[in-house]
């Protein structure tokens, strides 16, 4: 069983009656203060970020083990490390996770790797991108302090999670994205039926107007799954570390290339190796992360490449639109895991992100958005660089769907001929 929080004179009442699981408090990234589990994001002493502080099960790997695989096939198979209660699989959500992981031996004899080389493809959650794992943590948490309407602020692909999340949760949903994103992506925002507003700006003013909005009456009962319950929407992301290690048969990767928007994903699959180390669920041993941006839009790759501990924020200009966040919140902790585990961060620029697509498209049968043509093109260029070691177990995300990101293709995509219904138009053709 999960162990229940019992720190009686320092715990909430939600997280008492085991709202929360196995997870204990917040804590601040920065000085280690402690808080009661609540709606709040940053630290009352230094304004650092909070994150969800755990008891986790330690003393039955074995037992934990088995529990897991007999879970459903959902990241609700890892309940028992989230901050989610033990009856979680039983509440309406949209039941994200348990991806495929792709042994991809043709993509990996063109990069030239000779070890195993594994596609985590999240293009197969519910709206088509990874976001709904972080979304469904978060829902969870609106729904223990009785938010009624859910809300973010989106580089797209969270807004059409927000939006169906809710629809299937019974929340009213109001999401914010940049007025410009790919049609795909708007549409797929708006089809469940809640608000979806278009602001004339970039993703950072998008994010400033709604911290605006939860400090205003207007922005009461409202849960913002990435800015006031950002410590909860954050440890979905773990849920891709645990995956990746059960389906490797609970091994650790040696080398992840993992994409960067605001960082948080990358943090997260950090600690979560590190939770399933702790737990003993996989043998202690080094790991490393890597980080991918696209060159329009690269503040936590320039720092890294500069030796910089702080990340100089920049204005996005790129096709890799899910990933342009030009002042990343979590960018410092990123070029931290980087460097203690030994991996790197590395751009591509839009050429080498459609190259990267249709490289996994034609080597694989996988069709990435732009997210995942920036991992993969930054997977060959680290070979290339000699950073990453081709004889090791690396795996690569692809986060999103390429029917999503259709404009970055399109150009330079299409028939191999356009032909009138004969067998002579056909030869004609040269297509025989
Ligand atoms: C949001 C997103 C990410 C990563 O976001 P973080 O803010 O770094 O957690 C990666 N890929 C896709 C497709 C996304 O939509
Ligand atoms: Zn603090």
């Amino acid at each position: 069983m999960a162990v229940q929080s019992v720190e009686s004179s320092t715990t909430s009442s939600a997280s008492a009656s085991g709202a929360f699981g196995p997870a204990v408090a917040l804590s601040c990234r920065e000085c280690g203060e402690r808080f009661d589990l609540g709606p709040i994001f940053a630290c009352e002493a230094c304004f650092g970020p909070l994150e969800v502080a755990y008891e986790l099960p330690a003393d039955d790997p074995e037992g934990l083990r088995r529990r897991i695989e007999a879970g459903p096939n959902s990241i609700w198979r890892y309940a028992p490390l989230l901050p989610v209660p033990a009856d979680v699989a039983d509440l309406p959500s949209l039941n994200p996770g348990f991806t495929k992981l792709v042994k991809a031996d043709n993509l990996a004899r063109e990069l030239g790797v000779t070890g195993e080389l594994h596609i985590k493809d999240d293009s197969g959650n519910p709206t088509h991108s990874f976001k709904d794992r972080v979304v469904a943590i978060a829902v969870q948490a609106a729904r223990t302090f009785g938010f009624t309407t859910l809300s973010c602020s989106s580089t797209g692909n969270l807004a059409g999670a927000v939006g169906a999340a809710a629809a299937r949760a019974g929340f009213h949903s109001c999401v914010f994205i940049p007025h410009d994103l790919e049609a795909g992506k708007v549409v797929m925002a708006a089809v469940y039926g809640g608000d979806l507003v278009g602001i004339e700006g970039t993703y950072d003013d998008v994010n400033r107007f709604c911290s605006e909005l939860i400090g205003d009456p207007v922005g009461e009962g409202w849960g913002f799954v990435n800015v006031n319950l950002r410590p909860y929407y954050g440890e979905g992301s773990k849920t891709l570390a645990y995956e990746i290690c059960e389906q490797l048969g609970w091994r650790l990767p040696d080398q992840i290339v993992v994409p960067i928007a605001s960082g948080s994903q990358l943090t997260k699959i950090d600690k979560g190796l590190k939770e399933l180390i702790a737990i003993g669920l996989v043998e202690d041993r080094p790991y490393k992360i890597f980080g991918a941006q696209a060159e329009g839009c690269s503040p936590v790759s320039a720092a890294f490449k500069a030796g910089h501990d702080v990340v100089r924020p920049q204005k996005p200009q790129t096709i890799a639109k899910s990933l342009a966040i030009g002042n990343p919140a979590d960018g410092p902790y990123v070029l931290d895991i980087a460097r203690r585990t030994g991996g790197a961060v590395e751009d591509v620029n839009d050429e080498q992100i459609v190259d990267a697509i249709k490289l996994l498209a034609r080597t694989e049968g996988i069709f990435a958005e732009t997210a995942g043509g920036v991992t993969v093109g930054v997977t060959k260029k680290l070979i290339e660089d000699g950073l990453l070691d081709p004889s090791l177990t690396t795996v690569v995300l692809n986060t999103g769907d390429g029917l999503k990101t259709l404009d970055a293709v399109a150009p330079t995509t299409g028939p191999s001929a356009i032909i009138r219904p004969t067998l002579d138009s056909f030869r004609e053709a040269g297509l025989a």
